[in-house]
């Protein structure tokens, strides 16, 4: 998302881009990926880890597709699809390929292509070029390293990959099988086991209510009871005979016991940790000029430029909890054309629509309320309900005309404004 966004960018002002993909195709996470890091299911071993995605079989957006889209190409409900409003994962990856479709930019794009180091090349600071070296991972002989020489380089490498671990006593020796929910797919292998499942975030609460279904218990842990919500609670007094609560693991025991913070304990077979994800950066070398701490990556203007190495290097996609990819596209259009107003500040968006805020924020306090089921009911305001109508007329009245004759496509597809 972030490194399309960005190419689209950069090229509508006239740059040449180059986009450097690892995998076979565009989509990032959401081209779901069966496989796993399986010989490594904590991704504790290396960095990076072997398999990027972390998406598991079975989900579904928590944001609805109302708020998940480029500004001028939005992400609609098409016949033949899933045209729910909190769609399967696929339905994103489709749409980010007829996103690639539309603005042609697959021309840009070199796959299987592993970006193994970004550096500066020696020489006066305003007229450094970036050296980047890359392996063409489509060759199974080993392909050698080719280095390529850039005016600026974009990172946008994404961030939900690398795993972010507890430190518990006994992790070490504990004899079960742990496992990071970046290696979770589906709840098949559980099946008959005991499992504890770490972190009550989204990820956390999806796993531990699909595994439930086939596992023999399932032990959700929470930080503490501020994150068990009402409806948290109801879910697990619904399921009480196979989903409980605990508070925090005191520490892990080389029997097969995990021993939880108020001294009750019980034997496990597996442990999955929906404790969320590292920022990481291995092909990067800055000298020093941006690090990561405490998970932190800095330091970044506004969470895009390296002070010391502005505009030449940039990050696209570091910031959470914005709307991805609308706030993509803003802060590629900043890197693209870096002296205009970032969002409203400084570039020239519009800002969001009141009812689309709305949305988000209601969906969010939906899914504290109704856990199971908030994907599939909610009351929209009437402000939501006028704005949804008035966003899936646009969005037809644009397929329709991507449809008609050459010029309305191009148009409402924003070529003609590229030249
Ligand atoms: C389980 C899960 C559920 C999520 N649910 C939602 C949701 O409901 N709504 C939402 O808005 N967001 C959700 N997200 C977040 C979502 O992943 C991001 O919004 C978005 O995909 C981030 O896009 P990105 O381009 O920054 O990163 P990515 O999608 O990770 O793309 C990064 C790309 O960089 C490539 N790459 C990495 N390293 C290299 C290298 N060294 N060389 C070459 N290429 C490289 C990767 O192969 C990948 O294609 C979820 C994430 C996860 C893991």
């Amino acid at each position: 998302m972030a490194g399309l966004a960005s190419a689209r960018e950069l090229r509508r002002e006239g740059h040449d881009v180059t986009v450097l993909e690892q995998s076979g195709d565009v989509g990032g996470q959401w081209r779901y990926d069966p496989m796993t890091d399986g010989a490594d299911p904590l991704g504790a071993a290396a960095a990076p880890v072997k398999v990027h995605g972390s998406m598991y079989a079975s989900l579904r957006l928590i944001s609805a597709r109302e708020t998940m889209g480029f500004t001028d190409f939005q992400f609609a409900p098409k016949d033949g699809r899933d045209v729910r409003r909190f769609p399967g994962h696929r339905e994103v990856y489709l749409y980010l390929k007829d996103f690639c479709d539309a603005f042609g930019l697959m021309e840009l794009v070199r796959l299987n292509t592993g970006v193994v180091r970004v550096a500066l090349a020696p020489g006066p600071i305003p007229t450094r070029q970036w050296m980047v070296r890359s392996v063409d991972l489509g060759k199974s002989d080993g392909a050698e390293e080719v280095e390529e020489e850039f005016d600026a380089v974009v990172v946008a490498n994404g961030h939900y990959s690398q795993p972010r671990l507890p430190s518990i006593v006994g992790m070490e020796v504990w004899r079960g099988r742990q496992v990071h929910s970046h290696s979770y797919r589906v709840p098949e292998p559980f099946r008959d086991e005991v499992v504890v499942v770490v972190g009550c975030g989204a990820s956390g609460k999806d796993i531990a209510m699909e595994v439930r279904r086939v596992a023999k218990e399932v032990h959700l842990v929470a930080k503490s009871m501020e994150e068990v919500t009402q409806e948290l609670a109801k879910v697990l007094s619904k399921y009480s005979a196979s989903l409980h609560l605990q508070l925090h693991v005191e520490r892990l025991c080389e029997d097969g016991r995990v021993v939880f913070g108020d001294g009750s304990s019980i034997l496990a077979d597996t442990i999955i940790y929906c404790t969320g994800f590292n920022y990481s950066f291995p092909f990067l070398d800055t000298e020093g000029a941006v690090t990561v701490d405490d998970n932190c990556v800095g330091p970044l203007f506004e969470h895009v430029f390296p002070p010391s190495l502005a505009p030449s290097l940039s990050f696209v996609g570091i910031p959470v909890k914005v709307f991805a990819p609308w706030f993509f596209e803003a802060q590629a259009k900043w890197v693209a054309q870096f002296m205009d107003e970032f969002v409203s500040k400084y570039c020239d968006f519009r800002s969001v629509e009141k009812w689309r805020y709305e949305l988000l924020v209601s969906s969010l306090v939906n899914m504290f309320d109704n856990l199971e089921t908030f994907r599939d009911e909610y009351q929209d305001s009437d402000s939501i309900r006028k704005g949804v109508e008035e966003w899936h007329l646009s969005a037809q009245r644009a397929q329709a005309a991507a449809a008609g004759p050459a010029t309305t496509k191009e148009q409402s597809l924003g070529l003609l404004e590229q030249g």
